[in-house]
C-alpha cells in the first residue's frame, strides 16, 4: 500500500471496500470524501453542497456500502437520480466498490427499459437500488411494499430532480420507505425547495460544503474545451499539435490514467514520463530532473506526485481531468508562469462538468474561455512552422559542404533538384501528414466538435424515458475498416491492451492500426481493409486480459 492510500485506510472502511477503492487506483479521498465518509459512515443524516466532478458519487457510494448487511438479499439502500445517464453512472460506481463483496448486487431502475427484469432483480435480492424517481413511481404502484426494507436513502443531484418536475414522485418515494431510514441528500445548489425536503424528511442533518475562497491567478491565460470522456487523448494530441510549448505537465486522476495518458504520448513521439504515488521517491526526482533539463518536455501526473514540483521551464498545464475544487485547480494552474512567465492553462470539459467550471469560474473570478480543437489547416499550418524552424537554420552552410554531393547525385539519378529535395524532405519527415487532405484522413475527431450537453431537453416529457444521446458517428478513414470484440472496460480492458495484443499477433505496424474505443460492454477497433480477413484469422486465438478477444468486421447499420 502506497503511503497516499493511507488517507483512505484512515476511515476504516471494510477492508473489501478499501481494497476496490486502492484497485480503482484512487490516491487520496477528495474534500468531500474526507466531510462526508465519516458523517454517512456513523449513521447521520447529511446535506452535502458538492457538483459533479467532486468525487460526490463515492463520498456517499463507500460509506453506503460499508453499512449494508451483504448477507441480507433485499433492498437496503435506494439512490435516486434525475437521469438515466447518471442512474446508470452512479450504479456502475457502486459495481466499481462492490467488486469484492461477494453477494452485493446493484440494479438500475430507468424508464425507457422494460419494468419486468428491473422489478426481478429488486425482488431477487439486489441491496443497492438505483433508480430514477419517475420509474420507481412506476414500480411502487405495481408493489408498494417494494422498498419497505430500505434503511439508506441517497438523493444525488437534488436541485436537478426538482428542476425536472419530480417533486410529487419524490414525495410518494418518502411515504414508501420507513421513516427510521437515514436519509442523505446532495445538491449543487440549496435553494428554498431544497431546505423545505431537508427540513420535512432529513432528521438533524450534519452539513458539508467545500468551503471556497476566492483566488487570484495571475500571468496565467486559461481556456477550456468541451469534449466527451472517451475523445480526451485524441484531443491533447490535436492541441499538442498547435500549442507552442516549452515543458508541460498534464493532470489526471488515477495512476492508471498517467501510465495510460503518457504512453499514448510517447507513441506519438513526444518525450513523456508518467507521475503516481506507485513510483518510488528517487524515481520521482529523476523524472522532475529530467523534465527541468529537457530530456522530458511532458509530465503527465496525479495531484498528490505532483505536490511540491517547481519547474521554471512550465509553460502550459493541461487539466485533462477535472479537479475536485477550485482551490486544486488553482494550485494546478500555479505550476506555471512561474518567475514572472506566461503560462497557459487548458481545461477539458466534459459535458457533465461544466457546472464545476462555473463554480472555477466564480471562485478565480476569470472568464475561463472556451477554445475549439484545431481545424485540419490550423494543424498544417503547425506542422510546416515547426519543418521551416528546424530546418532554416540549416540551409545557411548546407550548400558549402553538401552542394557538389547535390550536383553529382542529381547527374546520377537524373532528376532536378527539386525531385530530389522532395525525396529528401520525404523521407526527413517521416511520411508524416502534410497536406490538408492527409491531416483530414487520419484525424479521429471531427474539427470543432463540442458535444451536446447529456442532459435531456427540459421539454416537459418526462426526462428519463427519452432516446439516449446518440453520438455523431465517427467517420471511418478511407481504406480502414471497423472490428468489435465484446471485451470493454468491465473485462479490465483498456485501448493499450488491444493495440498490445493486435500489435504483438497481428504483426502490425502501429500506422495501420486506427482509433481505438473502448467502451463498458464492447469495443472497436480500426483496422486496414486490406488483408483484414486474413488478420481476423490470425487473431482467432488472441485473448487479452485472459479472455478471448473474438474480433469480427462490426457494420453499423
Ligand atoms: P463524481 O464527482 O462523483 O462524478 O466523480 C468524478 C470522477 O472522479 C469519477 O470519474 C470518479 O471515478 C473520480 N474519483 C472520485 N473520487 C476519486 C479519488 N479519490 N481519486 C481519484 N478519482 C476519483
Amino acid at each position: 500500500m502506497t503511503q497516499e492510500t493511507g488517507g483512505f485506510a484512515a476511515f476504516n472502511l471494510n477492508p473489501n471496500i478499501l481494497a476496490a477503492v486502492i484497485a480503482t487506483g484512487y490516491e487520496e479521498p477528495s474534500a468531500i470524501q474526507h466531510q462526508s465518509i465519516p458523517i454517512i459512515m456513523a449513521g447521520h443524516d447529511m446535506i452535502g453542497q458538492a457538483q459533479t466532478g467532486t468525487g460526490k458519487t463515492a463520498a456517499f457510494a463507500l460509506p453506503i456500502l460499508h453499512r449494508i448487511d451483504p448477507a441480507k438479499r433485499e433492498p437496503q439502500a435506494l439512490i435516486l437520480a434525475p437521469t438515466r445517464e447518471l442512474a446508470l453512472q452512479v450504479a456502475t460506481a457502486f459495481e466499481t466498490y462492490a467488486k469484492q463483496m461477494p453477494g452485493v448486487t446493484v440494479v438500475a431502475v430507468y424508464g425507457g427499459a422494460p419494468m419486468g427484469p428491473q422489478l426481478k432483480a429488486i425482488r431477487n435480492g439486489a441491496q443497492i437500488v438505483v433508480a430514477t424517481p419517475g420509474r420507481l413511481c412506476d414500480h411502487l404502484r405495481r408493489d408498494e411494499k417494494v422498498l419497505s426494507t430500505v434503511n439508506h436513502l441517497v438523493l444525488d443531484e437534488a436541485d436537478e430532480m426538482l428542476k425536472l418536475g419530480f417533486m410529487d414522485d419524490l414525495e410518494v418515494i418518502f411515504k414508501a420507505l420507513p421513516p427510521t431510514r437515514q436519509t442523505v441528500l446532495f445538491s449543487a445548489t440549496l435553494p428554498q425547495s431544497i431546505r423545505a425536503i431537508a427540513e420535512r424528511h432529513l432528521r438533524d442533518p450534519q452539513h458539508v460544503k467545500i468551503q471556497t475562497k476566492t483566488q487570484t491567478v495571475t500571468a496565467i491565460e486559461q481556456a477550456h474545451l468541451l469534449v466527451h470522456a472517451d475523445q480526451k487523448t485524441s484531443a491533447v494530441l490535436s492541441l499538442l499539435e498547435v500549442e507552442d510549448f516549452d515543458a508541460l505537465i498534464m493532470f489526471v486522476r488515477t495512476k492508471q490514467a498517467t501510465l495510460d495518458l503518457a504512453s499514448a504520448l510517447e507513441a506519438k513521439g513526444y518525450k513523456a514520463a508518467a507521475l503516481n504515488g506507485d513510483i518510488a521517491q528517487n524515481q520521482r526526482e529523476r523524472v522532475i530532473e529530467s523534465l527541468k533539463d529537457g530530456r522530458l518536455d511532458i509530465v503527465v501526473a496525479t495531484d498528490v506526485a505532483a505536490r511540491g514540483l517547481d519547474v521554471p521551464r512550465i509553460t502550459h498545464v493541461f487539466n485533462v481531468d477535472m479537479p475536485y475544487d477550485p482551490e486544486s485547480y488553482v494550485h494546478r494552474i500555479g505550476r506555471t508562469g512561474r518567475a514572472g512567465r506566461e503560462g497557459r492553462a487548458l481545461l477539458l470539459v466534459t459535458p457533465r462538468e461544466r457546472r464545476m467550471l462555473q463554480v472555477i469560474e466564480r471562485v478565480t473570478g476569470q472568464k475561463v474561455a472556451e477554445v475549439r480543437l484545431p481545424d485540419a489547416q490550423a494543424v498544417l499550418d503547425a506542422r510546416i512552422k515547426k519543418l521551416t524552424n528546424s530546418l532554416s537554420p540549416l540551409v545557411a552552410d548546407a550548400e558549402s559542404t553538401h552542394g557538389d554531393l547535390l550536383d553529382r547525385l542529381t547527374a546520377d539519378i537524373g532528376c532536378t533538384p527539386r525531385a530530389l529535395a522532395a525525396a529528401l524532405l520525404r523521407k526527413a519527415t517521416n511520411a508524416q501528414a502534410l497536406t490538408l487532405a492527409a491531416i483530414e484522413k487520419e484525424r479521429p475527431l471531427v474539427p470543432n466538435n463540442a458535444p451536446r450537453g447529456d442532459r435531456p431537453e427540459r421539454t416537459g416529457d418526462r426526462p428519463d424515458r427519452g432516446d439516449r444521446e446518440r453520438r455523431a458517428p465517427v467517420p471511418l478513414a478511407e481504406g480502414r475498416a471497423r472490428c468489435r470484440t465484446a471485451l470493454g472496460a468491465r473485462d479490465g480492458i483498456a485501448a493499450k491492451n488491444l493495440l498490445g495484443a493486435i500489435l504483438n499477433e497481428g504483426g502490425l505496424a502501429r500506422e495501420a492500426i486506427g482509433r481505438i474505443q473502448v467502451r463498458d460492454s464492447f469495443s472497436l477497433v480500426e483496422l486496414p481493409e486490406d488483408g483484414l480477413e486474413r488478420l481476423l484469422t490470425k487473431l482467432k486465438d488472441t485473448r487479452v486480459a485472459g479472455k478471448q478477444l473474438k474480433l469480427r468486421r462490426y457494420r453499423e447499420d
